[in-house]
């Protein structure tokens, strides 16, 4: 199903509950594959209308060790390298164009250069650790369950043309049986993190309450359907006024739930369909659903492990534009002090720039704490 979204389709809509009930009990089992004893023997010598025996010699002879050559160690660079004259596929010319190219030291450099900067998103895949270790009953996932895998994206417009985009901040494996409160607490933000209110007239004082522990409303947007976040009394349901202005507007019924009483088994998706998060007022993200299938013994079996962060982008950090080096601690609205509007600032040139000796403010301007994506692990 992920090749849906990289040919960016839209599946029909799916409800995950009736797809988990779906699947045949048998099948189920098969994905649990607790490794391979005897249960599992005897089930593929029923499935296979064979004697066990039979089945037993098939798995050694079938064996993926057998295509190890153990004889000789693998120089896997010096086989990449050496391309057979009489091979005539696309990948491979393409292969053999580039590897002339690199050649060029200028060339070289560029293409190292783009490959630090890919190398610099995390990737991160469960460990045979995370999914072979003992775990404490309560905490061990539940079979059947349903595996979802979930984009959180942050809309932009592009340096270039100014075209909207979408760069991928997060991707994460969700359990079927999930509250969707618990999805929304790891999407990590750096709205989230923000000092509110200007703090120019006093940056020395130290502030406690981030933005998230003062604006706790959010709300998920999947399907016609608005999962809010009432969690905490002063939650505000952000979705009335939309549901309000959309039924002016004729453009259709839509409801809301309580994202704390949804599990995803309640939802009903389409894969590679945008979906919108909003927190903090008017920040939004779109969520993006790219797979769904039966949890197997490969994905991590203790519940705790869940959202499971699979991808994390590491965008470049935001530096001061007085010294070029530090990371920026303040965005400055207004300072006539600054080359651009707003700007950002590390603290040691923020400081001088816009007080005198004795601290005293320099100036009508606006200043903010600022948290870079970096702060944010
Ligand atoms: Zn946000
Ligand atoms: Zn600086």
């Amino acid at each position: 199903m992920e090749a849906g979204v990289l040919h960016q389709t839209v599946s029909d809509v799916i409800s995950i509950r009736e797809f988990l009930q779906s699947w045949d009990a048998s099948v189920i089992h098969d994905s649990r594959r607790e490794a391979k004893d005897s249960a599992d023997i005897e089930t593929f010598a029923e499935l296979m209308e064979l004697d066990k025996e039979t089945v037993k010699e098939l798995d050694q002879v079938c064996s993926l060790d057998h295509l190890k050559n153990t004889q000789e160690p693998v120089d896997r660079w010096r086989i990449l390298g050496e391309i057979p004259e009489d091979l005539n596929l696309m990948c491979v010319r393409f292969q053999k164009r580039e590897m002339e190219k690199r050649k060029d030291p200028a060339y070289n450099m560029i293409v190292q250069k783009k490959i630090r900067q890919k190398m610099s998103t995390r990737m991160n895949m469960p460990t045979l650790n995370q999914t072979r270790r003992k775990i404490p009953p309560q905490f061990q996932v539940t079979y059947p369950e349903v595996i979802l895998t979930v984009h959180i994206h942050k809309p932009m417009l592009t340096m270039k043309d100014k075209r909207p985009t979408l760069t991928n901040e997060h991707s994460f494996l969700v359990l079927g049986h999930e509250k969707l409160t618990e999805l929304r607490d790891y999407i990590r933000c750096t709205n989230d993190l923000a000092i509110p209110g200007d703090q120019s007239d006093f940056p020395d004082c130290v502030m406690h309450n981030y933005a998230k522990d003062i604006f706790k409303s959010g709300f998920f947007y999947i399907e016609g359907t608005f999962y809010n976040d009432t969690r905490e009394s002063d939650c505000r349901d952000y979705s009335q006024n939309i549901i309000k202005w959309a039924k002016e507007k004729n453009l259709g019924q839509m409801e809301s739930h309580l994202m704390e009483e949804c599990t995803f088994l309640d939802l009903k998706i389409r894969l590679g369909q945008p979906y919108v998060y909003v927190h903090q007022g008017d920040c939004e993200h779109i969520i993006i659903f790219s797979d769904i299938r039966l949890l197997s013994s490969e994905d991590p079996q203790d519940t705790r492990e869940y959202p499971f962060l699979t991808f994390r982008i590491r965008s470049r950090r935001n530096v001061c534009k007085v010294c070029m080096t530090r990371t920026a601690k303040w965005v400055v609205y207004d300072s006539e002090y600054a080359p651009e509007n707003p700007c950002f600032f590390c603290d040691q040139c923020f400081r001088p720039l816009h007080y005198d000796i004795n601290g005293i403010k320099k100036g009508e301007f606006k200043a903010y704490k600022y948290f870079d994506n970096q702060a944010i692990v």
